[in-house]
């Protein structure tokens, strides 16, 4: 534990379970002394998240439908009501209709691209637009991404095209609010076992390939995202702003198979 975090105020949003990237972060942030809410979506997940915001000193556990304007306005006007206030705020949201996770992409109809965009990347325009009031100079914006968004990864599809437009999202933003003080990154994540992550074909293979490949020859975990995030919401990153961070082992910068790798 340290103090890093210690006077911040910030919004964790999509936890599902002990395996979300978003928990990940919210425990390294409160590890140093930060202070997390958290929404979650439907209540089937409050169940879930009550807990384990529980287990870090928090009872600031709202709704939020991230594809519903209602719903988003509800939550800060919560958040507002609660704190006045917010220093940080991490989006780790990510939806597309996991029956076109796999084949082409050139297969994906019109209301599946619509709606992946929607929730995947809009959503992130969504909730800063209602953060950012709340927010003072020192403030810092956190969205996750996957290397899909750079390059062809295989199943990624429409998902792939989201991250690029939400990697697009994350200069965009932090061109409008550098002047006002406030930072926007993004975390580019290898691929970690998690509920969203199960709905992409050939997941496992996904998984063994970047442990096979990547320079340190293993995968992350949501603590090694976790102390990144701690980084880019924290002030050891107050000179950062549009970056998408890779947190992979290092698979972003191979160019071709391991060559001792064995096949898989
Ligand atoms: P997860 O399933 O634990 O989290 C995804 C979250 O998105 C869930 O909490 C879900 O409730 C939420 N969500 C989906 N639609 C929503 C909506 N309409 N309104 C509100 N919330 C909604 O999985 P995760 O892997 O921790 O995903 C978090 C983020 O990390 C996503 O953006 C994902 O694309 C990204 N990411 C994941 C990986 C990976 O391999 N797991 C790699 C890189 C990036």
């Amino acid at each position: 534990t340290g103090t890093l975090m210690a006077g911040k105020r910030g919004l964790v949003m999509g936890v599902a379970n002990d395996r979300s990237i978003a928990w990940g972060i919210a425990r390294a942030v409160a590890a140093q002394g930060g202070e997390v809410a958290f929404s979650y979506q439907g209540e089937a997940l409050e169940k879930r998240v009550r807990p384990l915001a529980e287990s870090i000193g928090s009872n600031l556990v709202l709704p939020c439908d991230v594809s519903d304007e209602a719903s988003i306005d509800g939550l800060f006007a919560a958040l507002r009501e609660e704190w006045g206030r917010l220093d940080f705020l991490v989006h780790a949201i990510g939806f597309a209709n996991k029956d076109y996770l796999r084949g082409r992409y050139l297969d994906t109809p019109r209301d599946v691209f619509a709606q992946a965009l929607d929730i995947s990347c809009y959503s992130f325009v969504a909730v800063s637009q209602r953060a950012v009031p709340l927010m003072s100079p020192g403030g810092s914006l956190l969205t996750m991404s996957y290397l899909g968004a750079e390059r062809v990864t295989p199943h990624y599809n429409v998902m792939g095209v989201a991250k690029a437009a939400l990697e697009a999202s994350v200069r965009y933003l932090a061109a409008d609010l550098g002047g006002a003080g406030i930072r926007v990154n993004a975390i580019s994540a290898g691929p970690i076992r998690t509920l969203a992550a199960s709905g992409i074909g050939d997941f496992r293979y996904i998984l063994k390939w970047n442990q096979l490949n990547s320079p340190l020859r293993r995968n992350v975990t949501i603590e090694e995202v976790g102390g990144a995030g701690l980084y880019l919401l924290s002030d050891l990153s107050a000179g950062v702003t549009g970056e998408v961070h890779h947190v992979d082992s290092g698979y972003h910068i191979v160019g071709m198979k391991n060559p001792d790798a064995p096949d898989i």
